[in-house]
């Protein structure tokens, strides 16, 4: 089993996530917006013993993650293969601005019924990746994508329907990949991201480019802060013959078949 904490500590220790905390703190002290002023004072009240539990706090977010992480890598079995599936439904890009009032519950429950169809008898648990997508360094749309890992081996059957289902260009979906996972620590995190990234990743670039992240620029990430109190990480996921059980920030993993 993998020692989340420790994997994580290089770029997401507690430290690092209060130093995150304290810039953000900063950045929405400067946002006279109701809702803004109401993320700051729950960021700042959030101490050891009574935390915040705010979608945008990156210390509640990593507690949330290392209870997570190792109930999804048991469930997945560290010892079968994974696939990962990620998908982008043409309606899931989304002007700037628009982000906060995008209705990420009616599209949960759409992906949640397509992989009814396309797996019903495997186990998939991942979530919903937000990040900013950047062409030419102009940045274009907020790109809401579907990202699961599949336990155990994927069938012809199950692959032959999954890649008819998840046709790239159609009018279901944007763009799509289905891939091995061979990091698996990396690739698990990565599926239950928290923080939303700029990047300058095109899914039609070769596949030997890795993606670039960078941080979002200030006008960006006021609005990424307003999008993520609303849909907390723990909203965010996307879960498939798997439940979490009834304590939305305290993930209880359990298989259902
Ligand atoms: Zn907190």
């Amino acid at each position: 089993m993998t020692d989340f904490k420790t994997y994580l500590s290089r770029h997401e220790s507690f430290e690092i996530c209060r130093r995150a905390a304290n810039r953000t703190i900063e950045r929405l002290a400067k946002n006279r917006g109701r809702a803004a002023q109401g993320i700051l004072e729950r960021l700042k009240s959030c101490r050891k013993g009574s935390r915040c539990f705010s979608g945008v706090c990156p210390v509640c977010a990593l507690r949330y993650r290392l209870r997570l992480l190792p109930q999804a890598e048991h469930i997945l079995g560290e010892n079968d293969p994974w696939v990962q599936l990620w998908w982008t439904p043409p309606s899931a890009l989304v002007a700037k601005g628009l982000l906060v009032d995008f209705d990420l519950g009616k599209l949960l429950d759409h992906q949640k019924q397509v992989l009814r169809e396309a797996i019903p008898g495997t186990v998939a648990i991942g979530g919903i990746d937000v990040s900013l997508g950047i062409r030419d360094r102009i940045a274009a749309l907020w790109r809401i994508s579907s990202c699961v890992l599949i336990s155990g081996p994927i069938t012809q059957d199950n692959f032959d329907r999954i890649t008819d289902i998840y046709k790239p260009g159609s009018s279901f979906c944007q763009s799509f990949g289905i891939n091995p996972v061979l990091h698996k620590p990396h690739m698990l995190s990565y599926d239950f991201k928290h923080r939303i990234f700029a990047r300058s990743y095109d899914h039609d670039m070769p596949s030997n480019k890795r993606p670039k992240f960078n941080v979002l620029h200030p006008s960006f990430a006021d609005e990424a802060d307003l999008f993520q109190e609303r849909w907390p990480l723990w909203d965010r996921l996307l879960l498939h013959n798997v439940s979490a059980g009834k304590v939305p920030h305290r993930p209880m993993l359990r298989r259902l078949i």
